[in-house]
């Protein structure tokens, strides 16, 4: 509990959400989740605190609008519905940080950009002035020039790789599940949370991790592989549902909500 008290002075935020809680099941954007995200870290904002917004969905909402939701065949297919989409789903982004007041930038990023010293510093350089500027920063992979060499792949890594770039006091992940469990639970009603994880080969030993979300590229085990990467670099990690946004309020308060990752040096400042 001690290190969940921690979580109320956090400041530089990173939230992730994924393809599956912002799509309809047939790709097309889920209006009231983003809406509801949207009000959660407006306010955030207006609280004082720095907020970065990294989302899936381009490829999904590109299936939604053109494609009746089928999956893209190849490469090129999905580089294309990532053009429709990503642009469809920051239209919405916009509208609704438009009605509470609110600027966003939108960064698009690739793995070797982020990898490439020079290109890494312009990402950081921009990222940190939009916060400067106090705009909140909507980040994805740009897709339409992602290929399997230069790609993150998903996006729980993209989130860890910014996080990381900007030194981020917690990384927020919201997916279909509340943290870790020790089975899947949509499968499994005897699977256990938990709650928090101090170190992964440890206290995750035995667990099944398989699965993948429907829509989107990663699963539990890319979470986990992200947290991880947080962790070793001194950042929090918050792995929980985000089917009602506002539940973020309740991880900012520090109640014991989705899985935490402790970080080595909140482990040392709690103890
Ligand atoms: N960048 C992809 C998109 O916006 C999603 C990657 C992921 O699902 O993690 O569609």
């Amino acid at each position: 509990m001690k290190h969940r008290e921690k979580l109320k002075d956090k400041k530089r935020i990173v939230v992730k959400i994924g393809t599956g809680l912002i799509s309809h099941e047939n790709g097309s954007i889920n209006l009231q989740r983003i809406e509801k995200l949207v009000r959660v870290l407006a306010d955030l904002h207006n609280m004082g605190k720095e907020v970065l917004l990294v989302s899936s969905g381009a490829v999904g909402a590109g299936m939604g609008k053109i494609a009746n939701g089928k999956k893209p065949e190849s490469i090129i297919e999905k580089q294309a519905l990532a053009a429709i989409g990503q642009a469809e789903l920051l239209r919405m982004y916009q509208k609704f940080f438009d009605e509470y007041n609110q600027t966003l930038g939108q960064v698009l990023l690739t793995r070797d950009g982020i990898e490439n010293s020079v290109r890494r510093k312009n990402a950081r350089n921009t990222i940190l002035r939009l916060l400067e500027m106090n705009a909140i920063p909507v980040i994805n992979e740009n897709d339409t020039v992602s290929t399997e060499e230069i790609e993150f792949g998903d996006n729980d890594m993209l989130s860890a790789q910014v996080a990381n770039l900007i030194q981020a006091d917690l990384l927020i992940i919201l997916t279909n599940t509340n943290g870790v469990f020790t089975a899947d639970p949509h499968v499994h009603d005897d699977a256990k949370q938990v709650s928090v994880v101090m170190k992964a080969e440890e206290d995750l030993k035995g667990i099944n991790l398989e699965g993948k979300s429907k829509l989107g590229s990663g699963g539990m085990e890319t979470k986990i592989q992200a947290a991880e990467m947080c962790r070793e670099h001194n950042i929090d990690v918050v792995i929980a549902e985000g089917f009602s946004p506002a539940l973020i309020y309740d991880i900012l308060d520090g109640l014991p909500f989705g899985t935490l990752f402790v970080s080595e040096a909140t482990e040392r400042n709690s103890a």
